[in-house]
Order: structure tokens, then C-alpha cells, then sequence
């Protein structure tokens, strides 16, 4: 019988009572892994009357308290390291080497989570007015939601619920349907670890179960990552609802390559950074900017891309995996036959890719388009797989402009020598995270994670600094203690002043 996916609800973990399951598959081979449910809406209410109730005792457990048990948590994160990424290869698909990766850099967060007493201080002022003194208090919410997408199903629940709880807050995840049994795996570790069962709770599902979240009285703010469409959604009716909302979305990241950057460099990191994961990565390279002579290295792109080959996550020869689901190979494969359609060239054509041994894997090869235009259909959509859209351009300044009429915002890169066309485009670009001479810079958990425009919407973005800000509130506090009296029939005072 088909194994079925628990949740955490109240504390224990719970076998949906849901009429309504979707099969996990192993993107390799279809093989069905296990079974996840639609939660039922009274699941999804208990799940949230649960955290409510925890964050009347969580919120008053000491900051201490509270950093050492992520200290204990990212000490279990780190000793099932390999085993989280095993489970984690096996629903994605991901190599093995990039399955460690993607625990890692969620290791990361868990990591600085630790450090919250120093990232919860307020700021002090003494003597604003004669003995008066004002100070600031960095607060909880209460219960906070996260929606995470199938692409990175340890690092991106790990960017979420470990700075909401730290913070003092209690936390209802949603994982994606498509891999939930990192998620579930990582909420494991997490009571392990020594928190409290109801700080976090787990729940499945997809469109119903996250409106129920999107609609609740009770949820103070929503971490979504995922498409464009849905994270509209979701910041639109959660913002709508007054809830709190931050949204990561959907990217078209370029690459811009001057004549005098390293061409080794650049033809290696081009192809790794566009085929690596299968391109399943909202900071993959999708677009390469070849300026002036660099126009000439297209040949040697082919090249390298040409060499990179999908194949099974335990095989140390594969350099990325298949893309996770039938669906999304036919949403790549009708947007390479739309690329030829609108006159691109396609120099190099993945579609039709077998990989020995794993006949229904979604596999999917490395494919090239040369002469892109910006009216295209494969340079406007996020295409979500191991395709480079390639263009021209005869200067820097053009490159640039190119990129700030694009409408994502999430990542882009430059590779030069130039230490002032480094500058220019470090200034001048409208896109949240950038690269010199590294292609995917995503930033370690000391800083955020900052996409912009339509990569992002709300204000403040994932750990660092900005997630504190974003699962606290700051209360003011204005205070003067008294040393004297003063007479009986003193005049009130009767202004506002201190
Ligand atoms: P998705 O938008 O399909 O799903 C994300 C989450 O939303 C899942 O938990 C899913 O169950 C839920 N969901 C799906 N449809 C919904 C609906 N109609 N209403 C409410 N909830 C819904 O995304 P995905 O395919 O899982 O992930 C890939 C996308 O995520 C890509 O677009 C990628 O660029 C983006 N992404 C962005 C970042 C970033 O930081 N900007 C990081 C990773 C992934």
C-alpha cells in the first residue's frame, strides 16, 4: 500500500482525514513515493487554533531559550545532512552534490536564527526630555503561515519558519505537494530539537488549504514563495485581508558578458549556472548578454552546454537531474517550439532526451537559443528549465537598458575586468541581487534575500535583518520614574510636551 504523508497538527502527527490525495512521484522513473493530502478545512483550522493557542506561552520562553534550541536544531540539521539530502533527491530529482546544497544553504539560516538575541535589541535614548527616557521593544506577531515552492523544499521552509520563531512567533508551514517529505523530515528534527510541538505546525495541500490561510482572522502575517500568479494572489488577498505579506516570485535573470572578462570563466559559469537544478531555479542564469567581440563566443557556449548531461541523482556523472513533474516538461517543450516559431535559433534542442535506464524521467537536455528578441515568448516567460535565451548587445549601456525593461528583478550578473563598468552596473541596474563576475549571487543569511519588482512583492525580504523586521513588531516605550513629590495643589500640567 501506498505510504501517506502526515502532518503536525497540535502536536502529533496526524494521517489526513481528506478524501483527497495527489501522488508524490519520483521525477526520475514516475514511481509513486507516497501519498500527500488536500487537509481538510477543519484539519487547516485545528492546525491554526493550535499555534494560536502555543504563542500565548511561546512569545514569553527567553530569547536564550529560544537560540539554543535553534542551536540545537542546526546541530541535528548538519548531522542528517546526507540524509535529508537523500530524501530530498529522491521527490526532486536534484544531483546529489546540488540536493546537499539546497540543505545547506538552509543549514545557513538555521545557523544565524541563533544569533536573535543580538538581531531583537531595541534602540534607547536616554533624557528625551528632563528625566525621561525612551526605548524600543522588538515584539511578535503571533501565528505566522509560509507557503514554499517544489524548487528547494529544505532551504526555502528553512529561509521561513526558523527567524518567525525565534522571534518569539508560532508558525503553520504549507509545503509544496510536489516534495513534501524534506518538509516533513525538517519538522522532525525541529521537535527533536527540543521546541515545543505546536510552535510549528505542518499541513498539505494547495489552493484551498492557502486561501483558508490567505482568509483566517487568526494568521498575522504570510511568507510565500512561488510563481508569479499565485504570489499576486497571495500578496493581493492577504494584503487585502490586512495581513502582513511578503512574496518571492518568478525571475529572468541575465548575464552580461564584456569582451574583457575571463571567456573560460564566463563560458563555465554560463553553462553551470543555466543548466544546474535544470534550470528549476528562480536565480538560474535564463539569459546571456554577449557584448561587442564577446558576441563571437557563442560557438564555445554551445560547447560547454552541449557537455552537460542530465541524468539519475545517484550517478556522480550527472550534472543536473530531471525537471520535476510531465507538466512542466511539456510547458518547457511548447516554449522551445514557440521560441522556433518566433524565429529564434535554436542551436542546441533538449527535447527528445533519453537517459539510459530511465525511460519516463522528465528529462529534459540543455538547449540554446541564439538571436533572441524581447518580443518573444521565450525571452518574456519564465521558462523554468535548462534553456539560455542568448543576445547582443554593442555596449554595456544597452545590456543594461535591456535588463531594467525586463519586469523581473531577482537576480542578474556581470562578468568583466573592468572595475568600473563593475561599478556602473552595480549602480545602475534595477535588479535586487547582483554578481560581478559570480553568476548566481545569492546572499548568505547575514544579509536578505532581495528580489525586486515583479521577483518580489512586500517590503521587507527573507532572513537577515529584514526577516526580523518582517515576523516583529517594535513598541515604543516612554518612561520617567518619580525621585520627588510634588504639592497637593500643583498645576496640572496641560500640555502634550514632556
Ligand atoms: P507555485 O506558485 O506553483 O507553487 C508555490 C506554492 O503555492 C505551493 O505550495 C503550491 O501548493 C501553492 N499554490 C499553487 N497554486 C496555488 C494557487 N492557485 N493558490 C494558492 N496557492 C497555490 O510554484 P512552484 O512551481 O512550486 O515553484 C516554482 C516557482 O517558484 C518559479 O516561478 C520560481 O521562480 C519561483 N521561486 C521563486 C523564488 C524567489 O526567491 N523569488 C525562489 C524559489 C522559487
Amino acid at each position: 500500500m501506498t505510504r501517506k504523508v502526515s502532518m503536525f497538527i497540535d502536536g502529533q502527527s496526524v494521517i489526513s482525514e481528506s478524501a483527497d490525495w495527489l501522488d508524490v512521484t519520483d521525477p526520475a522513473t514516475q514511481e509513486v513515493i507516497c501519498q500527500v493530502p488536500l487537509a481538510t478545512a477543519d484539519e487547516m483550522e485545528r492546525a491554526i487554533a493550535s499555534a494560536k493557542k502555543a504563542f500565548e506561552t511561546w512569545k514569553d520562553v527567553p530569547v536564550t531559550q529560544r537560540a539554543r534550541m535553534m542551536l540545537n536544531f542546526q546541530h541535528l540539521l548538519k548531522k542528517h545532512h546526507d540524509e535529508l539530502a537523500e530524501i530530498l533527491a529522491e521527490e526532486t530529482g536534484k544531483n546529489f552534490e546540488d540536493a546537499k546544497g539546497d540543505v545547506w544553504r538552509g543549514i545557513e539560516v538555521a545557523e544565524h536564527a541563533a544569533n536573535i538575541p543580538s538581531m531583537m535589541m531595541g534602540e534607547t535614548v536616554e533624557n528625551v526630555a528632563s528625566k525621561v527616557d525612551t526605548y524600543s521593544l522588538i515584539q511578535p506577531l503571533g501565528v505566522c503561515a509560509g507557503i514554499t515552492p517544489f524548487n528547494f523544499p529544505a532551504m526555502i521552509p528553512l529561509w521561513m519558519f526558523p527567524m518567525a520563531v525565534v522571534c518569539g512567533n508560532t508558525f503553520v508551514l504549507k509545503p509544496s505537494e510536489q516534495d513534501p517529505n524534506t518538509p516533513m523530515r525538517l519538522a522532525e528534527l525541529f521537535y527533536e530539537a527540543g521546541f515545543p510541538k505546536d510552535v510549528l505546525q505542518v499541513v498539505h495541500g494547495g489552493k484551498d488549504q492557502v486561501d483558508q490561510i490567505l482568509n483566517h482572522k487568526d494568521i498575522e502575517a504570510i511568507s510565500f514563495v512561488g510563481s508569479v500568479p499565485v504570489g499576486e494572489h497571495i500578496y493581493k488577498t492577504g494584503t487585502d485581508n490586512l495581513k502582513r505579506v511578503q512574496a518571492f516570485a518568478g525571475a529572468k535573470n541575465h548575464m552580461v558578458v564584456m569582451p574583457d572578462a575571463n571567456k573560460n570563466q564566463v563560458i563555465n559559469n554560463i553553462a553551470g549556472s543555466a543548466c544546474g537544478a535544470a534550470g528549476q531555479r528562480c536565480m538560474a542564469i535564463s539569459v546571456a548578454v554577449l557584448v561587442g567581440e564577446a558576441k563571437n563566443w557563442i560557438d564555445d557556449i554551445k560547447g560547454k552546454m552541449s557537455e552537460m548531461k542530465p541524468g539519475y541523482w545517484k550517478n556522480p556523472e550527472s550534472f543536473y537531474g530531471p525537471l520535476i513533474s510531465p507538466q512542466a516538461k511539456a510547458r518547457v517543450e511548447a516554449l522551445i517550439a514557440k521560441g522556433v516559431e518566433e524565429g529564434a535559433d535554436l542551436l542546441l534542442d533538449g527535447r527528445g532526451l533519453e537517459v539510459e535506464g530511465y525511460p519516463n524521467g522528465n528529462w529534459m537536455g540543455p538547449s540554446l537559443f541564439h538571436n533572441v528578441t524581447t518580443d518573444m515568448s521565450i525571452y518574456q516567460e519564465e521558462i523554468f528549465g535548462p534553456v539560455l535565451c542568448v543576445m547582443t548587445a554593442d555596449s554595456l549601456e544597452e545590456a543594461i537598458e535591456l535588463i531594467n525593461n525586463n519586469p523581473y528583478g531577482n537576480g542578474t550578473s556581470l562578468f568583466t575586468s573592468s572595475g568600473a563598468a563593475a561599478r556602473k552596473f552595480q549602480h545602475d541596474i534595477k535588479v535586487g541581487q547582483v554578481g560581478i563576475n559570480i553568476p548566481i549571487p545569492v546572499p548568505l543569511p547575514f544579509f536578505s534575500f532581495t528580489g525586486w519588482r515583479k521577483s518580489f512583492y512586500g517590503d521587507q525580504h527573507a532572513y537577515g535583518k529584514q526577516a526580523v523586521r518582517f515576523y516583529t513588531e517594535t513598541k515604543t516605550v516612554t518612561a520617567r520614574w518619580f525621585e520627588d513629590d510634588i504639592p497637593h495643589d500643583a498645576a496640572p500640567n496641560a500640555t502634550i510636551n514632556l
